[in-house]
């Protein structure tokens, strides 16, 4: 297959390059996996504890080059540690519970005196993860370690726009000849993506709307396993009573960390009309206090856009905004250029329409659109109102008040009083509403449930004539 030539962020060069493998080759990488999985999964859980854990120390050994290709791959660098750190503690909590999960053998009598359920859990052979660019190392991992856990076999295949990372953890995986025999990294844009889908038996799929539509087909035809964790466009609630100083600090966080691309981001904000004024003013002043990570990557917080496509996303939803009457409080108009890079300063807009490109299709940059509302009713519909559901956060004057407005909102995660704390927080088991994803939840104890089968085994213990046979 020939090279694909890799964009650097901040210098706007092609300074690397990656190449696919060949249907065959990928064929079989899939089949040398796949034949490691049989003892993979025999050897039980605490071997598989042991893989994950030498894996960690590896990880942790390798950190600094890590953290300097994550941060090569997408020109910022707090989140790219972050990144590293999530990584190890994620293999921590996950060997935890995955004991604990294995541990519980379920055993119970059926509606007949004679007959005990023995109930067993079996693993898919191979699954393969399809990962974005958005956090590189962390949504490449976020399924594969469950599924490793469960006994099943992983091929990642990340985003072709932040590739250089993958050496580095392939090496990390390779020093830990047990887990190298199951675990995988491809390099490959779409096309290997697609082949990919033609090998496994159960796909772990982060992306977008269009790509997830692709990938779902794909699976139902061969009937495999598919979880789609796809875009968003969360709201932000604030209602009066609220404390305002909070909301506008925590929805600031919410919407432009990151460079604002993040699947949770806050991408539109919806305000009582009375407090309405007073809450632009603090988020206006707050958000022009932030810096771009320019010149240095340690500048400022800010870091450039990482995906090129994205810019003329971003600058087409600000014009459709703008020429629609927006009002710009703070940020440009568009995004700018700097030293080979893009990038976006975080802008803030009232005079919104609802019905605008900015309030319905996902942006993915540090943009915060306000809209006023007058009442409860007006304010679920206005959050209710795209076509997407994968989060919220609510702002009232009690915790148990923004929990009863949450209550209708549709979306899988909702923050309380507080913003995008799925990118924190990940215990809390929820699923996608609308277009922004199917299948179970991928946080939360019962996420390892996706990669196994429930197997039941139906035991006659009596060993006496069944009353229904002939
Ligand atoms: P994308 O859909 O363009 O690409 C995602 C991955 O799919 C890449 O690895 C790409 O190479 C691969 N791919 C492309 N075409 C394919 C095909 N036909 N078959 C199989 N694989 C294919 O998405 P992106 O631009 O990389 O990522 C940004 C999107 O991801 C945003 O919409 C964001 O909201 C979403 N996202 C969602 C979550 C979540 O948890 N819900 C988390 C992060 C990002």
């Amino acid at each position: 297959m020939p090279a694909i030539p890799v964009r650097n962020p901040r210098s706007g060069q092609f300074d690397y390059e990656i190449i696919p493998p060949s249907q065959e080759e990928l064929k079989f990488l899939c089949q040398g996996l796949r034949a490691g999985q049989k003892s993979w999964q025999s050897q039980g859980i605490e071997q598989r504890i042991e893989a994950l854990q030498a894996w960690k120390t590896e990880i942790l050994a390798k950190h600094d080059d890590l953290v300097k290709a994550l941060t090569l791959d997408t020109g910022r660098k707090a989140e790219s540690i972050l990144e590293v750190e999530l990584l190890a503690t994620s293999i921590e909590r996950w060997c935890g519970l995955a004991r604990d999960f294995f541990a519980e053998k379920v055993h119970k009598k059926s509606a007949i005196p004679f007959i005990e359920i023995h109930q067993e859990l079996s693993p898919f052979g191979l699954v393969g993860v399809i990962s974005p660019w958005n956090f590189p190392l962390l949504l490449s991992i976020i399924d594969a370690i469950p599924a490793l856990l469960a006994g099943s076999a992983v091929v990642v295949k990340p985003s072709e726009i932040t590739p250089r990372f993958i050496a580095v953890i392939q090496a990390s995986i390779d020093a830990v000849p047990e887990l190298a025999k199951v675990f995988s990294y491809l390099e490959g844009a779409g096309e290997t993506g697609s082949h990919l889908l033609g090998e496994v038996d159960l796909v772990c799929f982060t992306g977008s709307v269009a790509t997830g539509k692709k990938v779902y087909a794909a699976c139902a035809e061969r009937f495999i396993p598919c979880f789609l964790e796809l875009g968003g466009k969360d709201p932000a609630l604030v209602f009066e009573g609220a404390d305002l100083e909070r909301a506008a600090t925590a929805i600031l966080w919410g919407s432009v960390v990151n460079c604002g691309h993040s699947c949770l981001s806050i991408e539109r904000v919806y305000v009582q009309a009375n407090v309405f004024e007073a809450f632009l003013k603090l988020i206006s002043e707050k958000a022009q206090a932030i810096k771009l990570a320019y010149p240095g990557v340690d500048d400022g917080q800010i870091g450039p856009v990482i995906s090129d496509r994205q810019v003329a996303i971003i600058d087409e939803h600000l014009k459709d905004a703008l020429e629609q009457g927006a009002t710009l409080h703070t940020g440009d108009t568009a995004c700018q250029p700097l030293g080979g890079g893009w990038y976006c300063r975080p802008t803030v807009l009232s005079n919104v329409a609802q019905g605008a490109k900015i309030i319905q299709e996902e942006t993915f940059g540090p943009i915060i659109p306000i809209i006023p509302f007058e009442d409860e009713a007006e304010a679920i519909a206005l959050a209710n109102g795209t076509q997407f559901g994968l989060s919220a956060a609510v702002f009232a004057k009690t915790w148990e008040e923004a929990e009863r407005i949450g209550q209708h909102i549709e979306a899988g995660a909702i923050s309380i009083n507080d913003c995008a704390l799925t990118a924190i927080v990940h215990e809390g088991e929820k699923q996608s509403f609308k277009f922004s994803g199917i299948g179970g939840t991928r946080m939360g104890p019962s996420a390892i449930k996706r990669f196994m089968r429930q197997k039941a085994f139906i035991v006659n213990k009596a060993g006496v004539r069944d009353p229904w046979w002939f």
